[in-house]
């Protein structure tokens, strides 16, 4: 017995409709009815079924032009449509196929040869069903994979080699339009001590509180990234040192204020800022932007944390 399916009828003769129906409940499938090309686009937009069954000639709307309009669109999900043709002629068999018809069938319909051709296009259904979910899986998988090989796990923030990416790719476009480019190295101060005294765990959560912060800090055209255990990066496209400066301070300002408090722990923490812009004297090539940035972090560190150098 067949299952659940259920196919749409779709006939202005009632007498045809009565007998085909009856032929289809027999085998066990759902049948709703409709009598006109326009009711059976209602009914579809309702709710799709396993399948139609669509009479060729109708008033009001006809079976070819319901055809076009469900083959033609992008809106309508994929379900078989079998037109049920008057004529037995070579000419109306392939005009049905070329409207986008999976199959078509002859009035009088034969019981045997309709089932057999229901049974075909149902598992045609079934099986564009199954590639459908399959293609979704995988696009789901794709983006999955995505996000874990750009995204740092712990700070939901890019990763180093992401970012690397995208500040060639930034990089190529300052030298091009001869814009400027800006790259703060950021680095928590003392952090060993933080883990040491409030635990590694304490230590993950500033992290990701540090990595939110500078999120909120930057603008959406800023690219924020970790560049290893507490070290973070942000690159800021058309953005001069003047400007970088102030960036800056805004995060090391909020990372200075905010208070850092996880399971019943809390402590203070600052961070320094080494700042270079591209291009600027003795910065004429991406190595050497970073290079910049790292030796002004490090003097950031010298000079007694908390600070910003460039
Ligand atoms: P400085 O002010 O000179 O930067 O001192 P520091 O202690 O921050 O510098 P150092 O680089 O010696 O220490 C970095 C610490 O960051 C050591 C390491 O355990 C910690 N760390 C790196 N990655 C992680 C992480 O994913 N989670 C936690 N909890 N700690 C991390
Ligand atoms: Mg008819
Ligand atoms: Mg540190
Ligand atoms: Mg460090």
């Amino acid at each position: 017995m067949a299952q659940d399916s259920t196919i749409y009828l779709i006939d202005d003769d009632e007498a045809s409709r009565r007998r085909v129906r009856g032929m289809l409940e027999g085998a066990g499938y759902l049948v709703q009815e409709g009598s006109d090309g326009r009711q059976a686009l209602g009914m579809v937009r309702d709710g799709v079924p396993d399948l139609m069954l669509l009479d060729v000639e109708m008033p009001v709307m006809n079976g070819p032009q319901v055809c076009r309009i469900i083959k033609g669109s992008q809106g309508f999900p994929f379900f078989p449509i079998i037109l049920i043709t008057a004529r037995d002629d070579m000419q109306t068999k392939v005009d049905a196929l070329q409207l986008g018809a999976d199959d078509y069938l002859v009035k009088p319909i034969n019981q045997a040869e309709l089932l057999a051709r229901v049974k075909s296009m149902l598992r045609l259904k079934k099986l564009q069903d199954e590639l459908l979910r399959a293609n979704e899986d995988l696009k789901r998988m794709n983006q999955r994979l995505q996000e874990i090989s750009t995204v740092d796990p712990l700070m939901g923030i890019y990763n180093r080699l992401y970012f690397e990416k995208r500040f060639r790719y930034e990089f190529q476009r300052a030298s091009r339009y001869r814009s400027k480019l800006a790259l703060l190295m950021l680095d928590i101060d003392h952090f060993k001590r933080v883990n040491d005294k409030l635990g590694h765990q304490f230590g993950d959560y500033a992290l990701k509180e540090c990595a939110r912060l500078l999120l909120d800090s930057v603008r959406q055209v800023d690219i924020v990234a970790r560049y290893g255990g507490e070290e973070l990066v942000v690159a800021c496209p058309e953005t001069n040192l003047e400007q970088a400066m102030i960036v800056a301070e805004r995060i090391r300002s909020r990372i200075e204020a905010h208070r850092f408090e996880f399971a019943g722990k809390t402590t203070p923490l600052t961070i320094s800022i080494g700042i270079a812009v591209f291009p600027g004297e003795g910065i004429d090539s991406l190595d050497k932007l970073v290079t910049k940035a790292d030796e002004a972090l490090y003097r950031a560190k010298d000079e007694g944390r908390n600070c910003i150098r460039s």
